[in-house]
Formats: structure tokens, sequence, C-alpha cells
């Protein structure tokens, strides 16, 4: 097995682009679960290109201006869990912190996420609730794609032979946002269902992802709908009629399976009872 451990951007699409089919690796800590696992087979004839160590994927930076974060796909959500980029991006740091135990997020990255699209990636519904852009870099050159595009179902993404995630951008948006997971235990797991809420006062709009409950993350937009007709982003209050329905018709953007985990119906109601209590926080104040 030959390892290439690229330092710059250029040298890691230059070995890429050189094997295509290599295993691009970065924290590792989905690959290696699957080796140990033999979901993964290694035949030893394989090129591993080793992403943590290049500078440009590790860095991210804040465009005060644009109002946006880029984040470089090799950031750990050991990074993302604390300041400055948990008050940038809240929900984000709220989702990075339910991920695996210190260690694992001091690993863990947010491309590496995205690559594996598990339906119960913790990052994965809120940077669909952000509406993220993904950009690819391959040997035909950069591709931006919305997040909602990048995810094509249970662990498929758009990613071509050769492309490596290179960033995730988001908007800093004026607004509360959270994410709420629910699982077997408070720590350590994998997600039954997985919500993301982010109030975007400019829009307006009240936007919400899920997770856990689709082949991939999907967006909840009947409910994004009926806040749009019943929730004032400029009050800050809702009443409690509002937030019952509006976890019902979130619910209704589930298409859940039972498995080992969870049965379908519990995460149906699991998401019913995870987007009301986001919007509740949302708009915490007065409650009727
Ligand atoms: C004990 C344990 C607990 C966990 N708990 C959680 C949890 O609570 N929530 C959760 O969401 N996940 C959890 N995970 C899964 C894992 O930590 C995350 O999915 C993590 O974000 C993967 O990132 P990584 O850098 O380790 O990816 P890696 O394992 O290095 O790679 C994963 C996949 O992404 C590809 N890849 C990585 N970087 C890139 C890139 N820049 N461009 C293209 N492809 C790339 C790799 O080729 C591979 O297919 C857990 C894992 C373990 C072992």
């Amino acid at each position: 097995m030959g390892v290439i451990a690229p330092l710059s951007l250029d040298d890691a699409v230059a070995a890429l682009s050189a094997h295509p089919d290599a295993l691009v690796l970065a924290g590792g800590t989905d690959v290696m679960v699957e080796v140990n696992g033999a979901y993964r087979r290694l035949t030893g004839d394989e090129t591993v290109v080793a992403v943590s160590r290049v500078a440009e994927l590790r860095s991210w930076t804040y465009d005060p201006v644009a109002a946006t974060v880029r984040l470089g796909a090799a950031v750990t959500y050991g990074e993302l869990e604390r300041a400055p980029l948990a008050e940038l991006l809240p929900a984000l740091a709220q989702a990075a912190r339910t991920v695996g135990s210190p260690q694992i997020r001091a690993a863990a990255t947010i491309g590496g996420n995205l690559a594996t699209c598990s339906p119960a990636g913790d990052g994965l519904p809120v940077l669909a609730a952000l509406d993220a852009t993904v950009e690819l870099l391959g040997p035909h050159g950069v591709r931006q794609l919305p997040v909602g595009e990048f995810m094509t179902g249970v662990k498929a993404t758009a990613l071509r032979p050769g492309e490596l995630i290179v960033a995730v951008t988001l908007p800093v948006l004026d607004g509360w946002q959270g994410y709420a997971k629910v699982g077997v235990r408070n720590a350590m797991v994998i997600a039954i269902a997985s919500a993301a809420l982010a109030v975007d006062r400019a829009g307006p709009a009240i936007r919400l992802a899920l997770g856990s409950v689709a082949p991939t993350v999907v967006r909840a937009t009947a409910a994004e709908a009926f806040a749009a007709d019943h929730v004032d982003v400029a009050a800050s209050s809702v009443d409690d009629a509002t937030v019952a329905r509006f976890g019902q018709v979130a619910a209704e953007a589930a298409s859940p399976i039972d498995d080992h985990r969870s049965s379908a119906a519990y995460r149906r109601r699991a998401v019913e009872v995870l987007a009301g209590r986001l919007l509740r926080r949302a708009f915490p104040g007065n409650a009727a």
C-alpha cells in the first residue's frame, strides 16, 4: 500500500489525478471502522492520500462583508465546537458537541462526515438548514454544489472519482439556530432522529432539516412554508398550537425505516417533538 501525505492542495489534487481510485483519508474515524469491521476490504495494492496535513483543508475563513464562513474540509469537529467558530455557526457547534467523544472530535472532519454521507451524520442537517455550498476540486476543475445536491442517497454523494471536497461555505445568519438529536443515550450515540433549525431574520425564513429519517438528510419544506405563514420572525414568542402543528407538518417530511436502532413510528414521533422543541427554543418568550 502506498501512502501519499501531501502538504498542499496542489499536491493533493496531483496525487488524486495520478491515482483517481485512491482512498482519501482525513481523520480516519469512518475509514478505520470500515476497515476494522471488514466493510471495506483492503488488498494492499491501494494508494492512500492522507489529506489531514494539507494546510488549505485545515483552515477556515470568515468574510464579514459577505457574512459567510468557508470551512476547509479537514476542519475538525473539535474546532467547530469551540469559539470562534462556535460563535459564528452555533448550530454546527451544537451538532459537533454530539459527535462521538472528545477523542473522535479531535480527528473527525466536516469533509469526512460529508463524504461518508450517512443519513445520521450530525453535521449534515445543519449544513442543509443553512443552505451550505460544497466546493469540489478534481481533474476537471472546481465545482460548487448546494449541499442538497451533493447528498444523493444513503452514503451516496455527487463526488466523482479523483475529486476532493475542498471546503464548505455557510452563511452567518442573523437569527437563532440550533440542533437537536435523539439517540439511545446522551453521548457516543448515532442519531435515531435529528433536526436543525435556522431562523434567517433577513430572509425572513425559518429553515428546518432532518437527519436519520430518510435515505439522506432532507429539508422539511412544508414545515418551512407553514412557519412562513404562521410565525413572525420579528416576534419573541410563538403559541403552543403553532409549535404543535409545525412539529406535525415536519414529521410528514420524514420517510423513516424500521431498523435495529428504532421503529419508523418512533422516528416520526421524534421528528415531531424535535422540530417543535427547536421552534420553541427559537421563540421562547411569553409562551401562550
Ligand atoms: C466511536 C465513533 C463515534 C462516532 N460518532 C459519530 C457521531 O456521533 N456523529 C457523527 O456524525 N459521526 C460519528 N462518527 C463517524 C465519524 O466520526 C464522522 O463521520 C467523521 O466526520 C468522519 O470524518 P473523518 O475525517 O474521520 O473521515 P475519514 O474516516 O477519514 O473519511 C470518511 C470518508 O470520507 C472520505 N473523505 C474524507 N475527507 C475527504 C475529502 N476532503 N474529500 C473527499 N473525500 C473525503 C474518505 O475517503 C472516506 O470515504 C463516529 C465514529 C466513531 C469511530
